[in-house]
């Protein structure tokens, strides 16, 4: 079932609760807490939550809350985050607690500051029902982290029809559910710009399918069209959306999107990709960057800005992650390591022009 996501700001709080409530009295049973980038945004959003899930609703949800690896500087911050949240949600447990925004640079970090010693540590004392981390990275990645800890119960990530090749991509899914792990799919509508009006090219390639669905319904769809998907996290905002999402939801089953189907929606991710201005692979060959630039995401959010149409969000997103490409020195050793051989200063430099900076 999909779980419903809150922008922090602007919240009508009894509306809020409302949907809560409407969402688990037809079967949502995931709650995510989200990704803390804002501490103080995060307290008010999980203040609010608590006091939805009063009267009886905490017992019929899981809830899943998220460690801030970038935020954490000293093995000391584990517990401080944790107890936080607790302490806000009024509960001495958290169902899912995931060590939150994991790749080739945070993971090695947690490692170094013995994250999983104290994870372990929570398990046992109860305050974590189970552990699991959320990734944006490569397969690769994902496959070092899987194969560190044999105790990793779930993992979440991105994953759209847009996703299906990379961060972490099909290949992460099946690899993951494989080893037994619940996957928890975040973004299947790309936050909403998979249901904008679409450019030309891809209305084109929606406008020949015989299927009259929302692009929000081919979307979700095509997510829960994976055996390998447990639950499916997808921000909603109005009651509206949740009323139609979870409809869809309980007819919605793996394996039955037919074969024609599948080709439509491989055509609208081949129209979408042409408009993509980097050819960028998000490999990631051209990281670590001396300066903390993360040149791939950079890029990938540039690309997404101008396939959706949609600049805005790419600078909120990066103001969010707190990017700074403006620290560029431009020693080069990015352009020297990409075998794309992207001008990445260049870019860089157009990116900052274009209020990336
Ligand atoms: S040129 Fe700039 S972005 Fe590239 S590695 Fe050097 S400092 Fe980082
Ligand atoms: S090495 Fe080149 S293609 Fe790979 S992520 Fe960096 S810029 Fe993109």
């Amino acid at each position: 079932m999909p779980l419903i996501g809150e922008d922090p700001t602007n919240i009508n709080e009894a509306e809020s609760i409302k949907i809560l409530r409407y969402a688990i009295d037809q079967g949502v049973n995931y709650l995510d807490l989200g990704y803390p980038y804002d501490i103080s945004q995060h307290e008010r959003l999980t203040r609010l939550i608590s006091r939805a899930l009063q009267d009886g609703y905490r017992q019929q949800i899981k809830l899943a809350a998220s460690l801030p690896s970038f935020l954490i500087s000293s093995s000391l911050d584990f517990d401080r985050y944790l107890n936080e949240q607790l302490k806000w949600l009024q509960t001495d447990r958290i169902d899912f607690y995931l060590l939150a925004g994991l790749n080739r640079e945070t993971w090695p970090r947690l490692q170094e500051l013995d994250a999983l010693s104290w994870a372990e540590g929570a398990l046992s004392d109860g305050r974590i029902g189970r552990l699991g981390f959320s990734f944006h990275d490569h397969f690769q990645v994902l496959r070092d982290i899987l194969e560190a800890y044999d105790n990793w119960a779930l993992c979440q990530f991105q994953y759209s029809y847009m996703d299906v090749d990379h961060l972490p991509g099909v290949s992460g899914l099946k690899y993951a559910a494989e080893r037994g792990l619940a996957v928890v799919i975040t973004e299947p509508l790309r936050g909403g710009r998979l249901t904008k009006e679409p450019p030309e090219s891809v209305a084109k390639v929606w406008a020949s399918t015989p299927q009259k669905r929302t692009l929000s319904e081919w979307g979700l769809r095509w997510v829960w069209n994976h055996p390998e998907v447990s639950t499916v996290v997808s921000d909603m905002s109005t009651m509206e959306q949740v009323v139609a999402n979870v409809a869809l939801a309980d007819s919605a089953e793996p394996d039955s999107l037919t074969v024609q189907e599948e080709v439509v929606i491989s055509q609208v991710r081949e129209a979408y990709r042409k408009l993509s201005p980097i050819p960028c692979t998000y490999c990631r060959a051209c990281m670590p960057c001396p300066q903390g630039i993360d040149v791939p995401r950079i890029f990938e959010l540039y690309n997404d800005a101008i396939m959706y149409d949609d600049m805005e969000t790419a600078r909120s997103i990066y103001r969010m992650e707190q990017h700074n490409i403006d620290s560029c020195n431009e020693c080069g050793a990015c352009v020297d390591a990409c075998g794309k051989e992207i001008a990445i200063m260049d870019w860089l430099k157009k990116l900052s022009a274009l209020a990336f900076g």
